[in-house]
């Protein structure tokens, strides 16, 4: 479904640009199941790894529609920003959400209903039909539709009683647009705790109804209550664009949480070489899928082919830091430059590695994408304060 190229991207982006006004608003809700999913764009594996941007999706549709009939569409590209933006104000919670996965994990190990409910769910068989249908077709496909996703996780948490993170990280392991913010805080989102109190509840006639009769689930929870939520911890501030300029020796580090690299040639940098870091394995402390991992990798191939005669010699793919290091040594490197890694796995592994690059006399630089650096500050409340800027920021990238 999900081919890992740039070119696929722009493809499907092409196809459906024209479905994305008011046909979408009206059909977006509505999951016809899998391989079926003509009403939705199957955009997000593309976005998540910025093989194409947010900015050519909201050009091109905006280029076949009005700001009006193609609200809905560009409110969901801007949540995905968002996300990320909140996330990236208070990383602590992502730090919150792998602790609590640590501690859910444990209960994996030592209370055997907990192992065996958690095992039927990922497995797909607890009973539940739809619950099943939609665990096969995550892992058989690397997607579920952005509804499916909803009901999944609202019958994890409030009528198996599983803890969340369990769920998220299924979600992380499977899914080939698995992203740390939209995903953290989609969970948190259904279990009551980023609208802190409000929850998510899966209904069976709103399922019958948007799967059109393909699902009437029996025996799901009629109430969702609130998970406990000691609040949101203080906000940070948005990481800055730094004004690069290249000096010395530069190599570039490609890697798999963004891979728009244009940025990182708006100073002039002529670099000597490029090596490729491959970040989401690091997504769960579980083994992540073949799927996922395959998407990534060949996302990245395809990067790096297509800007092979700008970015030096090829000092191969990793999966750890000892070979990145290596290859900075071997090429008497003085910078690395890399596209800002996003909180989670990937600013982790950045974090690391600009430690162990300062005793070498290397410096790492991380060039944040300008659309993030318009669009991460302003995510400080809810949603809906910040969907206030969006025509000004379209305004703001001439669109
Ligand atoms: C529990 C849960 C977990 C989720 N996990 C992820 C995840 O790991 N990665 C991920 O990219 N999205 C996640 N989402 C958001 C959303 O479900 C997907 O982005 C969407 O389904 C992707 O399919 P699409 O490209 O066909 O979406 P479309 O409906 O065609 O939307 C276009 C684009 O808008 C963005 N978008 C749409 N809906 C949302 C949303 N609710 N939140 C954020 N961005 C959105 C995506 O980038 C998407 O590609 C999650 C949602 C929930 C409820």
């Amino acid at each position: 479904m999900f081919f890992p190229s740039r070119n696929k991207g722009l493809e499907r982006l092409k196809a459906f640009a024209p479905h994305s006004g008011r046909e979408y608003a009206r059909l977006r809700n509505y999951d016809l199941g899998q391989g079926r999913h003509a009403h939705v764009s199957g955009l997000s594996p593309y976005l998540r790894h910025r093989l194409i941007s947010e900015e050519e999706v909201l050009r091109t549709v905006l280029s076949h529609h009005s700001r009006s009939s193609a609200e809905k569409f560009v409110h969901e590209v801007f949540w995905r920003s968002y996300w990320k933006g909140w996330l990236e104000l208070r990383p602590k919670v992502w730090a919150q959400y792998r602790a609590g996965l640590a501690r859910a994990l444990n209960r994996t190990k030592t209370e055997s209903g907990v192992r065996r409910q958690w095992e039927d769910a990922c497995r797909g068989e607890t009973g539940i039909d739809c619950f099943d249908h939609w665990a096969k077709e995550l892992r058989a496909t690397g997607y579920l539709h952005n509804h499916a996703r909803m009901w999944f996780a609202s019958i994890w948490i409030h009528t198996l009683n599983l803890p969340w993170e369990l769920g998220a990280d299924f979600f992380l392991r499977h899914l080939l647009d698995g992203d740390p913010a939209s995903n953290t805080l989609g969970w948190r989102w259904v279990g009551g705790l980023q609208t802190i109190g409000k929850t998510y509840l899966a209904r069976p006639e709103n399922i019958r109804q948007y799967t059109k009769n393909r699902f009437y689930p029996k025996g799901l929870a009629g109430t969702a209550q609130p998970l406990y939520s000691d609040g949101h911890p203080p906000r940070g501030q948005a990481p800055q664009n730094i004004d690069w300029r290249p000096s010395g020796r530069v190599g570039v580090l490609v890697h798999d949480d963004d891979l728009n690299l244009k940025p990182l040639f708006k100073s002039g940098a002529c670099p000597v070489s490029f090596t490729r870091l491959l970040t989401c394995e690091q997504r769960s402390p579980l083994a992540i899928s073949e799927d996922v991992i395959g998407f990534a990798k060949n996302a990245l191939e395809d990067t790096a082919n297509r800007w092979a005669e700008r970015i030096g010699e090829d000092g191969g793919l990793h999966t750890t830091l000892d070979p990145i290091l290596s290859w900075a040594k071997n090429y008497e490197l003085d910078q690395v430059v890399t596209s800002y890694g996003s909180t989670g796995p990937a600013k982790e592994v950045l974090d690391d590695l600009e430690t162990r690059l300062l005793p070498l006399n290397i410096s790492l630089v991380r060039v944040v994408n300008p659309y993030d650096s318009m669009t991460w500050p302003r995510a400080t409340h809810g949603f809906f304060r910040f969907k206030d800027n969006i025509p000004a920021f379209l305004d703001e990238m001439g669109i």
